[in-house]
Parts: structure tokens; sequence; C-alpha cells
């Protein structure tokens, strides 16, 4: 794009100044010999009326005035021959009044002069000198030297028209006829002379010595000047190859047509004998009007035409080095605003593909395009900016969310919690009083019923013996009875079962349970192992601790039908290397608890253990540690048992009672927090 100008405009004005450069050469040559043709013209009329100057004096001559008055026709003749001689004319004739030859004396068939407009002329008193062709015919009547003079073979020219013709025999003459008057003025006959132009070297050297002295033409052109007959050069300094003078040769043929065939002047290049000259043609035209040679002039157009083409040539070359060293800056000077150009795209280019830290970086140029690529730059680096900063806030949002997202899961969950710790509170409320009034009204009538079933077994006495099992069925389930009712009892009211606290070595307080349900661990083949590291005591009330871990070792019993392994072990509970109380530890490698009752197995009411459970074994164990401000937590992976782990501390600190509803409250949280 950049050197479209440079590469479209040079050729078209390389191709202009060659156009104009011929043209104005073609032109400044045909004037050069188209000034030529004029003074070689000129010249040849000089030379026409310096023959008719010489004749004319003869004819007005005293000598002349007595040869004729003398009227002995040799002396007349003899004079004739001397004057011709002195004239340097190739004939002298002296014609009477009426047209006839008097002397020299010739052919008669050619005596007869009156048919020369020339001779016509002069008869009329009107001297006149024209060129005129004679025949050979003609010439050797005058004189056979002048017909051996005006003989000349035709030499074979290239271009040249063809032609049957050998050799040219005719003459061209300068042909003058002057009227001879007494010294009354009248006529007394007519000097007829000429001058032969064939061979003629003496005119063409003149006109070529005058129009082209030495150092005029430039470049060592050579001037040439020649007289044609017809198209042949009868008088001329062309030279051949030989150096001969090119007599003989003929004019190209286009050169004929234009001159002699259609009388025009030719100004132009033309090929003469064997080369190009910058050629001047004129017709030359006799006597009787007809176009009978041509006079020429001309140079050396080879020299010209070098001197052109190498100016040219020089011309080009500056235009070519001008314009190679135009292409280069314009391709550098480009190529600094592109380039920068280029980065910016590249950058932009960069920055689609994802490279969000592309740049452009430093450019060379300062101008407008730096200061652009600088722009673009800073640009990039804010939008960057504000690009990290939206990340930012979009983080900060996205952390805001899932924060509060949290706090509303938070919520949500606490609220259903609260629901349900509503829920439980009031079925709590509602069993508390239930159980209480119930406990009451069927602990009587079973109390009864067991009193009045041992009198009755009194009174049978031996007779008892066919329903004993039946009696011991009916106690069994009486004193089951009792015992739900009195676990209501104490899940409802758990302060009034609250006897006093005391300071309990939790490993003895163990080591009690362990003889208490010795039977039981025996039977299910279930062996014990202790560890009893806590040298803390717990403040809590004996027969509590007791139940608690006896419902444990119960449930671990049961957990464990083919046997297994019970662990219990007693260790201090330190927090940051101060002593709080002693924790204790029951683990069995029983059935373990399945991961969905995990959560509920503090719940109230929650059993595995259809018809054999009442569910209420954990929820007391537990209401009763959290009373003492203990804690009681479980873990444990179904199929490899239970580890139940019981926190309590060297110095209570009591929470609220069970029945009240914030009780309720932690029972139910309880599991969860496990
Ligand atoms: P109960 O023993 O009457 O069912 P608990 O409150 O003592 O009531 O226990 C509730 C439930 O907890 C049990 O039914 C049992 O499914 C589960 N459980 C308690 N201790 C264990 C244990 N050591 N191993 C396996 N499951 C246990």
């Amino acid at each position: 794009m950049v050197l479209a100008p440079l590469l479209l405009g040079v050729p078209i004005l390389l191709s202009l100044v060659w156009i104009w450069g011929n043209e104005g050469y073609h032109r400044l040559m045909s004037y050069k010999v188209g000034s030529d043709l004029v003074t070689a013209h000129e010249y040849f009329a000089r030379m026409r009326n310096n023959v008719a100057v010489d004749i004319g004096a003869l004819a007005g001559s005293r000598s002349l005035a007595q040869a004729l008055d003398s009227r002995d026709p040799e002396q007349l003749q003899n004079y004739l021959e001397q004057a011709r001689r002195e004239t340097g004319l190739d004939f002298l004739f002296l014609l009477d009044t009426r047209g006839e030859l008097q002397a020299p004396r010739i052919s008669p068939s050619h005596a007869r002069r009156t048919h020369w407009p020339v001779v016509v002329s002069a008869l009329a008193g009107e001297a006149s000198t024209a060129i005129d062709v004679f025949d050979a015919d003609h010439l050797a009547a005058i004189n056979p030297v002048l017909r051996q003079r005006s003989r000349l073979p035709l030499v074979p020219t290239p271009n040249a028209a063809p032609t049957p013709d050998r050799e040219e025999t005719r003459g061209l003459l300068i042909h003058s006829a002057i009227p001879v008057r007494d010294e009354h003025k009248r006529l007394l006959g007519v000097l007829e002379g000429g001058v032969l132009l064939n061979g003629n070297s003496q005119l063409v050297d003149q006109l070529n010595a005058i129009l082209y002295r030495e150092g005029t033409l430039p470049l060592g052109s050579q001037g040439t000047a020649t007289l044609f007959l017809g198209d042949a050069r009868i008088a001329t300094n062309v030279r051949l190859f030989r150096g001969e003078r090119a007599l003989g040769t003929r004019a190209s043929q286009v050169v004929r047509d234009h001159v002699l065939g259609a009388g025009h002047t030719w100004l132009d290049s033309a090929f003469v004998v064997n080369d190009h000259y910058v050629s001047g043609y004129e017709p030359v035209v006799d006597s009787f009007g007809k176009r009978i040679g041509m006079l020429y002039v001309g140079f050396l157009e080879a020299p010209f035409r070098g001197a052109l083409y190498g100016a040219m040539f020089v011309l080009f070359a500056v235009f070519v080095a001008i314009s190679v060293a135009g292409c280069v800056l314009s391709l550098r000077w480009a190529r600094s605003i592109f380039k920068p150009l280029e980065q910016v795209d590249a950058t932009i280019r960069r920055i689609a593909s994802g490279e969000a830290d592309a740049r452009v970086g430093p450019v060379a140029s300062q101008d407008e395009i730096g200061q652009l690529s600088a722009a673009f730059d800073k640009l990039l680096d804010t939008l960057a900016a504000r690009r990290a900063e939206l990340q930012r806030w979009g983080d900060e949002l996205d952390h805001k969310v899932a924060e509060r997202t949290l706090a509303l899961e938070d919520a949500h969950a606490t609220l259903e919690k609260a629901q349900r710790h509503l829920a439980m509170t009031e079925k709590l409320a509602a069993i508390g009083e239930l159980t209480a009034g119930v406990a009451h009204e069927i602990n009587n009538p079973v109390a009864v019923i067991q009193g009045n079933l041992d009198v009755l077994k009194e009174i049978l006495g031996p007779d008892a013996e066919p329903v004993k099992e039946e009696i011991r069925l009916i106690h069994e389930q009486t004193h089951r009875i009792w015992l739900i009712v009195t676990k209501l009892l104490q899940f409802a009211r758990p302060g009034e079962f609250a006897g006093y606290t005391e300071g309990v070595d939790p490993s003895a307080a163990i080591a009690d349970c362990l003889v208490l349900t010795r039977h039981n661990l025996e039977r299910r083949n279930i062996e014990v192992r202790t560890d009893y590291r806590a040298q803390q005591r717990v403040e809590v009330n004996t027969s509590e601790l007791q139940q608690v871990l006896i419902n444990l070792i119960v449930n671990g019993i049961q957990a464990m039908p083919d046997g297994g392994i019970l662990c219990l072990n007693s260790i201090d509970w330190e927090e940051g290397g101060q002593p709080i109380g002693a924790i204790i530890e029951v683990c069995d490698t029983g059935q373990g608890i399945a991961e969905d009752d995990l959560s509920r197995i503090f719940d109230p009411f929650f059993t595995t253990k259809k018809g054999a459970g009442t569910g209420l074994g954990l929820s007391i164990s537990y209401a009763i540690i959290e009373r003492y401000g203990g804690k009681i937590t479980v873990r444990s992976q179904p199929g490899e048992g239970a580890c139940f782990t019981i926190h309590l501390r060297s110095e209570a600190c009591y929470q609220a009672s069970p029945s009240a509803p914030g009780f309720a409250a932690r029972w139910i949280e309880g599991p969860s927090r496990t």
C-alpha cells in the first residue's frame, strides 16, 4: 500500500518522460534539419542565380557585341567556346530571335530551342533560369563529354523502389536563358547556357561545408548533402562503406513517394544508403513544373539517438535509484508506523484468546501511535484492575452469600430444633403430668395385686404348686409394671428421686456396678476389662451414678448376645492443665448403633428392642448426668460396638430440673452434639 504510489507513479512518469523525450527529440531534429534544408534551398537558388548572372554578364558584354558584329560564324563560335570555359558553363548557345541555334553547331534535331520555357521566356525579353533535365541524346548532341559525365550506373540500394533501369543517362542542369540586346535595347538573340549537376561534387561539398562546418554538429555526427535526379543520387557526399561517394544509390521508396510522388517536404529520420540520418528532402521542380529530383540535407542520427538514449538511461537510472531509495525509506517509515499497530493488534488477539495480562509494551515511535499504544496499555491496566476489583467483590459476595446461607441454614436448623423442642416440651409436660397421675393410680393396684398374690400363695400353700408358673408370671409382669411406672416417675420428676450427693470415686462406682451385673455378664460369656486411672472424685449421688452405669453396662450386655468384650475405664478430666473431674468410658464390642439411630438414642422412648425395651434408660441417664453439669456422649460404628463416655465434674454444676422446659432443650440437643 505504501509503495503503491511509487510503484505506480514511477513507471507512469518514466513512460511520460520517454514519450515526451522522444517527441521533443524528434521535434528538435525536425527543426534543425528543416532549417538546414532552407539554407540548402537558398544556396541552390544562389547557384542558379550565379549561372544566370554569368550568362547575363556575357549577354551584355562588349566582346559578345563585337563577336556578333563580326558576322563571322567561326569567330562567334570560338568566342562562345572561350566564354563557356571562362564562366565554367557546360554549354553556351547563342540563339537568334526565333529561338534557332546560331552557334555553336549541334545536331539539327536539337537546334530549335523554343520548346524550353526558359528560352521562350528569354525570347520574350525576360531572363529565366531553371533546373531542367536533358536526355542522353540531347547531351550527346551538345557534347559527347556531357553525355559521358552524366552517365551513372544505378547501385542496388536497400529500401529503394524497384526499378528495371541499370543506369541513369539523363543530365540535370541549371538551365538559364538571357536575352541579348543592342544598345537600343532591341532583342538580338538569346544566350542559353547551363551547368551539368550530375557528379557535381562541388555543389554538395560547398553546401555541406556551409551547413555542417566542422564542429557544428555535436557528438561526432556527420552532415551530408545530396542532389537527386529522380530518386538517384547524382551528386552527394554520402559515403559508401569504402569511402566512395554513394553516387547512383537511390532514395528509399517511402521518401520517394512522399517527396517526388506527393510533392511534400520530408523532415524526419530516413534510411540513407546504409544508415539512419535525420533527413530533410524537398522536391526539385523543372521549368515545366514537373518534379524531377530532390534536394537533400541531413546528418547521422546514431550519435544523437545515442545521446538521447544515454540521457534517458541516466534519467531512468536516477529515477530508479530515487525509487529504490524511496521504497526503502517508505518501507522503513511505514514499518515504524505499522509495527506499533501490529503490536496493538497482536495484543488485542492475545487478550481475545484469554491472555488477560497481554500488553503492547514499549513502542519505538514517540508519535501519536506511540501515545496510542501507551494509552491502550494503560486502558488494559485499568481494565485489569477493575476486573480484579470486580473479582474480589464477587468473591466477597460469594463468601457473604455462603456465610448468609450458612447462617440461614443454622437459623433454619435452630428453628427446627426450637419447633421440635417446643413439641417435645409440650409432650414432656403432658407426659410428666400424665405419668405422675397415672403412676400413682397404677402403683396402688399393682401393690394390691402383688400383696394379694403373696396372700394367695400363702393361703394355697402346697396347693399352689399346679399354678406356680402362672403365679410367677403374674408376679413378674406386675413387677415389670411397677418398674416401668417407677422409671416413668423418675423421668417425669427426677428431682424427687435425687438423693444427697457426695464425692464419689468413679473407679469404685464402676467396680460396684460390675458386682451387681456379674451374673448377667457371666451368663452371656462376656469378658470384662477394666482400667482405673482416675484420681479425681466426682460430685454425684452414688445410686444415680450406679443407675447410669448399670444402664450402660446392661445395654452393652444386650448388644453382645453371643459374648464379647466390655471395657470399663476411668481417667481424670483435665482442661488446660486444670483438673475438672473424671471421665468414665463404657465400651462394648456388640453390634453397634446404626448411623440414623445415633442421633436418636438419647430420645425418650426410642428403642430398637421391640417389646423388651422402654427407651427410657439412656434418656434418664442423660438427664441425670446433665443435671450435675456433666455430659454423656457416644461414638459407634455399626458392627464394631459402641463406646459411651461420661464426663463428671469434681464440683457439680447443677443445671435446671429435667422437668423444666430448659432441661428438655438440652436433652434434645444432647445427642446431636455427640
Ligand atoms: P432400652 O435399652 O430400653 O431400649 P435405652 O434408652 O437404654 O432403652 O436405649 C435406647 C436404644 O439405644 C436401645 O434400644 C438400643 O437400640 C440403643 N443402645 C443403647 N446402648 C447400646 C449399646 N451398647 N449397643 C447397641 N445399641 C445400644
